[in-house]
């Protein structure tokens, strides 16, 4: 199959990349290197399968491929707010271009949409039914309006044109081929430990998070997409909850490092809780995560020491 990655220089977009010339599909990489980098397609380059153009999702695009992923935004709360309308501009016309495109070509358009489409979550855990408790008017509503708004394009290209959408709501991802300064709570607390600084816990840390490890993630990708009759939105996501100062303890331990933990402002709108409900994951793609916290963090550990030592 040739297979278009919109953000494919990403953290996700470059495991989706990998797993996708694997198995003998040409891809093609559309990044604006925003938050990607060379470095993640490197070792595709030499592969006569994979292609790299760097282009913008805002401005309209052609290829002739089977299937779409379209994961360009930054998902980062420091990178998605360090430039509020662009971010919007990204989530929307970017989702424009992809569906237009998958309109067009007749191929089959996946949106890698979030968990922040719930907001500061009153429903726990979220299935996806609930609709959230979103500020329209936030320092995080960029992302998370821009993210429902491309939702709400992919359902109706759907339903007024009749093209094949599959809708996933990722909650948060972690794993190698993250930046060092990418801003997310896991690599951040991995850098810091080893480098034995400080360990910023925003807030008193009692907020929670349920962190998946990004190969788990992939294979839900690949599933949805090979999945006939079913467009989700469906939650992809690791349901072992934690607090944010568990996870900071158990990358201290892991780490053996000597860092404090110390506690910075919690920033505005940072949702108290979330936790995905996946039960229709299991139920329509036969699809859970194998790796735990531990194994994943200590994964991304080793990651994190060859590429700061
Ligand atoms: P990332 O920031 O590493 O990757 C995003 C990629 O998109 C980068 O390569 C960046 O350069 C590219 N990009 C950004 N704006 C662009 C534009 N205008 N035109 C072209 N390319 C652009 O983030 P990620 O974690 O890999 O996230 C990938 C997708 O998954 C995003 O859409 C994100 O919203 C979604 N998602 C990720 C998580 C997670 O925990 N990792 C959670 C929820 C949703
Ligand atoms: N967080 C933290 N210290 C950091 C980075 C993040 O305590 O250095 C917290 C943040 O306030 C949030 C959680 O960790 O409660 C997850 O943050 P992240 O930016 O990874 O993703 P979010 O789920 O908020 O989009």
């Amino acid at each position: 199959m040739r297979i278009l990655v919109t953000g494919g220089a990403g953290f996700l977009g470059s495991h989706l990349c990998k797993r996708l010339l694997e198995r003998g599909d040409e891809v093609i990489c559309l990044d604006n290197l925003f938050t990607g980098r060379r470095r993640n397609i490197v070792p595709f380059l030499n592969n006569p399968n994979f292609e790299f153009l760097r282009h913008d999702v805002v401005d309209s695009f052609k290829a002739e491929v089977d299937h779409i992923y379209n994961l360009a935004c930054p998902a980062s709360p420091v990178h998605y707010q360090h430039n509020p309308i662009k971010t919007v501009k990204t989530s929307v016309m970017g989702a424009i271009n992809c569906l237009g495109l998958a309109k067009r070509i007749n191929a089959r358009v996946f949106q890698a949409s979030t968990s922040e489409v719930y907001g500061d979550p009153v429903v726990h855990p979220q299935t996806e039914d609930y609709r959230g408790n979103v500020n329209p008017i936030g320092p995080r509503s960029c992302y998370d309006e821009g993210k429902r708004c491309a939702e709400t394009l992919f359902f109706d290209y759907h339903r007024q044109n009749g093209v094949d959408v599959r809708v996933v709501r990722i909650f948060n991802t972690y794993g190698p081929q993250m930046l060092a300064d990418d801003g997310r709570v896991v690599s951040n607390f991995i850098v810091q430990a080893l480098r034995g600084e400080d360990i910023t816990v925003y807030g008193e840390g009692s907020q929670t998070r349920s962190f998946c490890f990004v190969d788990d993630l992939i294979n839900g990708f690949l599933k949805m997409m090979e999945i006939e009759g079913f467009t989700g939105p469906v939650n992809l996501g690791n349901p072992a909850e934690f607090t944010i100062l568990e996870l900071a303890e158990h990358v201290i331990r892991l780490t053996g490092s000597s860092s404090k933990v110390i506690h910075e402002v919690l920033p505005q709108d940072d949702p108290l809780q979330r936790q995905p409900d996946i039960s229709l994951a299991r139920e329509k793609l036969g699809w859970e995560p194998q790796v735990g916290l531990e194994e994943g963090l200590q994964r991304t550990i080793n990651y994190f020491k060859s590429e700061i030592s």
